[in-house]
């Protein structure tokens, strides 16, 4: 049994063939997937997805990259969806720099904004950080969420990791753990402690091996769960259970 902690299902690379893509993954041992929104849009197919699969769960937020699309209306809008029962977290929200789709002082803003609506909610936030380490940082500081998070794909160094970890965040791995050379990342899941690691696809990007180049899908987060038995010298089903475990924890899902 393992969980994919973060799908895009509601990607259009997965119009033609999602509901054989989420079969497949169910016949693959996955036995639940939270479904990530990244747009208003996204968070309101997401909760209709996780409504017609018990087994799929929905976050609803905005994703640093459509930071300049958002307005009141949009923060009223998710809030309402965040109401429904199967949505289990605020995400995904973040910063990046890397791309910077949006102004990074409307990505901070937004960020924010949305960091004190998951605190109303009572959610959990999934967090991207790409490039932007260090603002991500001061403000989580400043606005310690309260119902906790993960950073999704986490990029970062070992020494980062340790600051995170003990601020209480989870810490979310996929497919670029696999790749070759990849020593940071690695080095973070070998030293990473039992109870603080999980695990997701991000499909359907982030591929790992041997499918890269492929669309991913949440079937291949065995491969991820595979890396991290191997890094731990664990058995998979060992690894996978810790990742189930930490998921429920942060996720507080006890089904
Ligand atoms: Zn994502």
């Amino acid at each position: 049994m393992i969980w994919d902690t973060h799908a895009h299902l509601n990607d259009r690379q997965f119009d033609v063939d999602r509901d054989e893509v989420i079969e497949r993954a169910r016949q693959g041992g996955v036995t639940t997937i939270i479904n990530i929104g990244d747009s208003e849009a996204t968070s309101r197919q997401a909760v209709s997805l996780a409504a017609k699969y018990p087994f799929i769960y929905a976050s609803v937020g905005v994703h640093p990259h459509e930071a300049k699309n958002c307005n009141e209306e949009t923060w009223t809008n998710l809030s309402r969806l965040a109401q429904n029962p199967k949505v289990v977290a605020w995400g995904e929200i973040g910063l990046d720099y890397y791309r910077n789709l949006s102004p990074r002082d409307v990505q901070r803003q937004v960020f924010i904004r949305q960091l004190e609506l998951a605190d109303e909610m009572g959610l959990p936030v999934v967090i991207h950080d790409r490039d932007a380490h260090g603002d991500i940082l001061q403000i989580l500081k400043k606005h310690p969420p309260q119902a906790g998070g993960v950073f999704h794909s986490f990029s970062g160094s070992w020494e980062m990791a340790k600051e995170l970890l003990s601020l209480g965040f989870y810490l979310s791995f996929s497919g670029p753990l696999t790749f070759k050379n990849n020593r940071k990342t690695v080095e973070v899941a070998t030293n990473i402690p039992e109870d603080r690691f999980v695990v997701e696809t991000d499909c359907p990007y982030l591929t790992p091996e041997p499918y890269r180049g492929k669309r991913n899908e949440p079937l291949y987060v065995n491969q991820v769960i595979n890396k991290i038995a191997e890094l731990k010298g664990i058995s998979t089903e060992k690894a996978a259970l810790l990742a189930v475990e930490n998921s429920r924890r942060l996720f507080r899902i006890t089904k």
